[in-house]
């Protein structure tokens, strides 16, 4: 493994000398995806609700209840949009498939709507995909690299942490004017980040005057451009998409690219291959980008489970278990809504085809 990260860093080092200066987004692409070395290709990324294994936890791996009041939203949305059969059920960036299990066995519910659903998983991932189908073993589902390749027609769409994990650019403002962050060498073998010469005002955005001296803000262009793909699914046929991300809708004006390993922060630029890159996600940025339907929230996380009924899933889940197993429920159903943690730092988003009623748990159009 140590060879291996060695080769990923002294390949940037290598493409650094050659080319100049990397964006931030072009190293994220590489550490993340890179089909020898990336993260995302070699890695076992998500570890189970104890935090055993893997790098980091996510909400479907620490509890049932967040992928069953998803599937109940499903239900809800399938209604509103006229019970379509068949329709596309599309999940982006699955993970190990768990999300979309506890969707499915919840869809059952309704038999025609489990009948009706054909699974699409877009994941970049070979290994992930794998793992997708030993969870999903027995259900039929296609796989795709990108959205684009998924045929056009009805749709549900889910994506949880999914956004997080695209590459970003990120801006600091100096005395001089907005500058961009890019990854240099160090001097030392290593990788570090310096500032370009200040950029002119025409490639900005034009919403930067609040920004204080210091300011960072973010940019990615493939979230941006995945909403506008989303968005022209949904145009073009009935259709409604959760986007559940940690992130934020005003500027924060400064940097959330972040690394974790072994569920630890670590430094962004060290270790490339080995550490999960992620940044908050621009929900602000997501609405522009998908005008052409409607948006709905951003909510937090919390206020969306609790509208969906967790608490009365949670208590349907503890009856018959001995108090040990009650109180595990009960704890990781909190983690989910918990307004210091979890509960507030992950924000919600639907886009749907206009002119349907609102989504579950979501208020009115913004
Ligand atoms: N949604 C899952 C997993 C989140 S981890 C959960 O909640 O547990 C991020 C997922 O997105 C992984 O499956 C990863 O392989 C996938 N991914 C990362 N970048 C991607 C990209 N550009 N296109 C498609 N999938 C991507």
């Amino acid at each position: 493994m140590a060879q291996r990260m060695s080769r990923l860093q002294e390949r940037f080092i290598r493409r650094i000398a050659a080319q100049g200066p990397l964006t931030i987004a072009d190293f994220m692409v590489a550490a993340l995806l890179d089909p020898d070395d990336g993260y995302y290709t070699r890695a076992t990324p998500l570890g189970d609700e104890a935090g055993r294994g893997g790098d980091f936890v996510t909400a479907p791996e620490i509890s049932q209840v967040f992928g069953e009041l998803l599937g109940l939203w499903c239900l809800e949305a399938w209604q509103r949009l006229g019970q379509p059969a068949p329709f596309h059920l599309i999940e982006l960036g699955p993970g190990r498939g768990t999300l979309m299990a506890d969707v499915l066995r919840t869809l059952a519910l309704l038999p025609d709507c489990r009948a009706a659903a054909e699974v699409h998983l877009v994941e970049a991932s070979p290994r992930l995909a794998a793992i997708q189908a030993e969870t999903l073993s027995g259900v039929a589902v296609t796989w795709h690299k990108t959205l684009d390749q998924v045929l056009s027609g009805p749709s549900i769409l889910l994506a949880n942490e999914l956004f997080d994990a695209l590459p970003i650019r990120q801006f600091e403002r100096s005395p001089e004017g907005w500058r961009e962050r890019l990854v240099v060498r160090d001097g030392e073998g290593g990788l570090t980040i310096a500032l370009s010469g200040p950029l002119p005002p025409s490639l900005l955005p034009d919403d930067l005057d609040a920004a204080p001296e210091g300011a960072v803000f973010e940019v990615s262009l493939p979230a941006e451009t995945l909403a506008g793909q989303i968005a022209g699914r949904l145009a073009a046929d009935p259709g409604a998409a959760v986007i559940i991300d940690y992130g934020y809708a005003a500027r924060p004006w400064k940097g959330s690219l972040q690394a974790v390993a072994g569920h630890q922060r670590v430094a962004p630029l060290t270790r490339p291959g080995q550490v999960d890159l992620t940044a908050q996600v621009d929900f602000s940025a997501l609405v522009r980008a998908a005008d052409a339907v409607e948006a709905h929230g951003p909510v937090s996380q919390r206020q969306l489970l609790l509208a969906l009924g967790l608490e009365e899933r949670c208590a349907g889940l503890q009856q018959g278990l001995v108090q040990e197993a009650a109180d595990k429920v009960a704890a990781a159903c909190q983690r989910l809504i918990d307004p210091e943690g979890m509960g507030s730092q992950f924000l919600a988003l639907s886009l749907q085809t206009p002119g349907l009623e609102s989504p579950a748990g979501f208020p009115l159009p913004r």
